[in-house]
């Protein structure tokens, strides 16, 4: 009879080898907890993870993230076998979004070009003509002839984007991430009279007003860029937890601060290492789509990688 791994060391032993064992490529997104980072092949934002997952010769893919992500990994490989170890981990952001909400939007603004954020549904991509980013945005939105846009589910990464394009009008819906969401003046002043000498580091999907007091903004892969580069030695931090523990364990010499407890998303919490050897034994939770899903889904992420060459 197989032995049951009952500590973190036999389990990790254990999804090395049913990683080899199955051929599967195992991906962790950077929120991810650092023990599921550590066993994964590759961290990243969710774009750069579905692109590893295309690239990649290997036929099996564990996506540990929140379900849009492996949704888009499934996009992007339809002849691979795609599953997610936590079926239940969401993004309450893109649950905020329906196509009809998007439907409804296109009916009032006719001539508007519709830029998804990727955080959202196969469902909502599909009735949508672009994606984007939120390392890419201002790249992508900067391609389209269109003088109108319709910018979902992210009001905050809107703003951010539409403030680049005084020609264009933005339309936006009420739509939010929690984590970042959240955050307060009160958070940043608390957190610079704390760090009086610490620059800060911020994502765009917070609040303008918040945004406007902040050294560097930019996308999870763009903060940790930022603070590798950096000359500075002092960070705070104003993205998921999971980003400061990953920069002080990568750079020890410099300290980051985490801006607020606030910043811990739940869903990218809900990965156990139990969970991912769970997946790689029993390869459950497998993300099913139908073809004409696919298709549809497809086009406005090959627009945005097509724009993104340019
Ligand atoms: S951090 Fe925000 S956008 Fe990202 S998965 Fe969590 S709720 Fe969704």
């Amino acid at each position: 009879m197989n032995k049951i791994p009952t500590n973190d060391a036999e389990i990790i032993q254990k999804i090395s080898e049913l990683k080899e064992e199955k051929g599967a490529l195992v991906l962790a997104h950077y929120y991810e907890n650092l023990d599921i980072q550590h066993a994964a092949d590759f961290c990243g934002d969710s774009f750069e993870l579905a692109k590893r997952a295309r690239e990649s010769r290997k036929q099996i893919i564990v996506f540990c993230g929140v379900s849009f992500m492996a949704e888009s990994a499934k996009i992007m490989n339809p002849e691979k076998r795609v599953f997610i170890p936590r079926a239940d981990a969401g993004c309450q952001m893109a649950d905020m979004v329906t196509p009809e909400i998007v439907l409804e939007m296109k009916k009032q603004h006719p001539n508007a070009a519709v830029v998804c954020y990727i955080n959202s549904s196969a469902a909502t991509k599909a009735v949508s003509d672009i994606c984007v980013t939120s390392s890419n945005a201002l790249k992508i939105i900067s391609t389209l002839k269109e003088k109108e846009i319709i910018f979902v589910p992210d009001k905050n990464l809107g703003s951010f984007a539409a403030k680049h394009f005084p020609d264009k009008t933005f339309h936006f819906m009420q739509g939010w991430c929690p984590v970042h969401n959240d955050l307060t003046g009160e958070d940043l002043r608390r957190a610079k009279a704390e760090y009086p000498n610490a620059v800060v580091a911020i994502h765009p999907e917070a609040k303008a007003k918040i945004l406007a007091e902040c050294d560097y903004i930019g996308s999870t892969s763009g903060i940790l860029d930022y603070c590798r580069m950096s000359d500075k030695n002092e960070f705070i931090i104003a993205t998921e937890r999971a980003i400061v523990e990953r920069l002080s364990e990568e750079m020890p010499s410099k300290k980051f601060h985490l801006m607020s407890p606030c910043l811990t998303c739940p869903d990218m919490k809900k990965t156990t290492l139990s969970d991912l050897l769970y997946c790689l034994e029993n390869l459950n939770n497998e993300v099913f789509m139908t073809p004409d899903k696919i298709c549809a889904a497809k086009q406005p992420l090959e627009r945005m990688l097509e724009a993104a060459k340019d």
